[in-house]
């Protein structure tokens, strides 16, 4: 079969909900995938993230195949061995009291919205169903009919309602806006540290400690979306970490099973997590022990491979590069450690274009929010393949 005869069987017997570029992988390893033609490319999406540790990193597939051989679903009706340990290591690595493991991360960003309502109601004592949460405009948590309902994306949206009441929507980056929107029902504020799928949005230096000390300050909690941005991606554990700042709800995923399987988790104190109670949340795969000892070796790699310091190191040397390529094409470059955006002028017609050109070059990156093209790689990438990815970046788009 060709790339053709692939889409189109995708395209007969598969809902259309996403455009995929026309490139169809059958092999994957470390940063380089090669579909099924033969052609090699470069990865530089990770996809959204969720690869920072390299496509089939042979140690959490080793976890992998012998956790399959052994157990891999019990339900949370019963206990399992690997658990236990996933979330001591979650939690001795965050310094968090407690987890809760789930699947997508929007599960999980479910998971934080409900334990901070609960939250608001048993200790803040917020009355009844009268819990206000607040987001960013821009923002991206995920899918679920609940969460598009607080987008403010009009494709997410459209055609899905009616929404969840209870949240509120303020400007991105902007901490006064945060303090003007608190009322005495205010139980949390839900942020992304960096804005990935808004375009590679970074906040300005200092609004993260502004956003801890509104919070601490109105008794709300700080809920960090981290599911990108985590785990190494920005050139810290944390992007959170840039700031110093501890936030008091973290979720995180994508890359907490290194790509081999859908694992998220919120972790927080035990006043916010001890809210639940047998019976009030819960999910069939969450937790269970083939994702648990899949995310526990992820975890092993993203501390031992030092991926943290390689993304801070590589990232100033890609955006640099990146920054010295003179082309009328580019408005900007900005990002973190290996998030990194390039924002194209109006005129250019598009990212989605050049991504489709990187691609026939062996460069594989998505267009962000019509105008940005993402250049988010595996943290495992080398300066050697930087480079090789940058002197076809500098072709497109000059
Ligand atoms: C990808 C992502 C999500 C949603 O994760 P899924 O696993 O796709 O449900 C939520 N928040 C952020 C910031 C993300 O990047």
């Amino acid at each position: 079969m060709r790339t053709q005869d692939y889409i189109r069987l995708e395209e007969t017997y598969g809902a259309h909900n996403y455009k995929p570029l026309d490139v169809v992988i059958t092999r994957a390893e470390g940063v380089w995938v090669w579909d099924v033609e033969g052609n090699r490319y470069l990865d530089c999406l990770s996809a959204y993230s969720a690869v920072n540790q390299g496509h089939c990193h042979p140690r959490i597939r080793q976890a992998l195949v012998e956790q399959a051989g052994r157990v891999t679903l019990t339900s949370r009706a019963f206990r399992n061995d690997q658990l236990p340990f996933l979330e001591k290591e979650l939690c001795e690595l965050t310094g968090y009291e407690m987890t809760l493991l789930m699947n997508s991360g929007a599960e999980s960003v479910e998971t934080a919205l409900k334990a901070a309502r609960k939250w608001g109601y048993t200790v803040k004592g917020v009355p009844d169903g009268m819990a206000e949460i607040i987001v960013c405009a821009g923002n991206f948590h995920g899918r679920t009919i609940t969460i598009v309902g607080f987008s403010t994306e009009p494709q997410y949206r459209e055609g899905f309602g009616p929404f969840t009441p209870g949240f509120v929507i303020i400007p991105y980056g902007d901490a006064r806006a945060l303090e003007a929107a608190i009322t005495p029902n205010t139980v949390a504020f839900l942020v992304e540290p960096i804005q990935g799928e808004g375009g590679v949005i970074v906040p300005p230096e200092g609004y993260l400690r502004a956003v801890r000390d509104i919070c601490t300050r109105h008794h709300i909690l700080f809920i960090a979306d981290e599911i990108q941005t985590g785990l190494g991606r920005t050139g810290r554990l944390f992007a959170c970490d840039w700031e110093s700042v501890r936030p008091d709800v973290l979720v995180i995923g994508k890359a907490l099973s290194g790509g081999f399987y859908p694992v998220s988790a919120v972790l927080a104190s035990r006043e916010v997590l001890g809210v639940f109670r047998p019976g009030d949340h819960g999910s069939t795969f969450g937790g269970n022990p083939l994702a648990c000892a899949v995310a526990r070796e992820a975890l092993r790699v993203v501390v031992e491979e030092r991926l943290p310091e390689r993304a801070d190191e590589l990232g100033r040397y890609f955006l640099g590069r990146l920054r010295r390529i003179e082309s009328s094409l580019i408005r900007e470059v900005r990002g973190k450690g290996l998030l990194i955006g390039v924002e194209l002028v109006p005129e250019a017609g598009g990212a989605r274009r050049y991504c489709e050109a990187l691609k026939e070059r062996g460069v594989l990156c998505k267009d962000t929010h019509e105008h940005t093209i993402r250049f988010a790689p595996p943290l495992v990438i080398t300066r050697e393949e930087i480079d090789w990815a940058l002197e076809r970046i500098e072709a497109v788009l000059t």
